[in-house]
């Protein structure tokens, strides 16, 4: 994951809203968080595993949750644990490869807890306003594009 951070188009508001944007679509879908992303400043997108292209009802869906995340105005802490106590205490079903014995584990508030080498704000509002401009599917694979807009 370091390759992330010497992208010069690297934004920590935009990955701090991947995290919640693949926490809301763990619960709203139960198929996991996104597989593959591309985050930058004006845009991102991210990829997952699904059977078909959401409804503008779930985009909708989608939208309202992760504003309501951003503004609750959550921490965002860092703790590091053992290998085999982050796996047990937060269902990690995809350690990075290069992952060593030390995890770090970001979490936001109590709505999400991921490991995570980035680099995120300190707290949801300085995300400002997450919105999905489209969304696709195509070869089971849905992608969702979003931006922030700052108010
Ligand atoms: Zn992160």
């Amino acid at each position: 994951m370091d390759e992330v951070k010497s992208n010069k188009d690297y934004n920590p508001e935009m990955h701090s809203a991947e995290h919640i944007l693949n926490q809301t679509m763990v619960r709203m879908f139960n198929r996991g968080r996104s597989f593959s992303n591309h985050i930058e400043k004006k845009k991102s997108k991210c990829d997952y595993h699904f059977d078909r292209n959401l409804t503008e009802s779930e985009v909708e869906s989608i939208n309202k949750k992760v504003n309501e995340v951003i503004k609750q105005d959550l921490s965002v802490t860092e703790e590091y644990f053992h290998r085999e106590e982050a796996i047990a205490n937060f269902k990690l079903s995809q350690l990075p490869e290069d992952a060593g014995d030390t995890i770090r584990i970001i979490k936001i508030g109590d709505y999400d807890a991921c490991p995570c080498s980035g680099v995120h704000v300190s707290s949801t509002k300085e995300i400002g306003k997450f919105q999905i401009i489209s969304t696709s599917y195509e070869k089971s694979v849905l992608r969702v594009r979003f931006k922030l807009v700052k108010e």
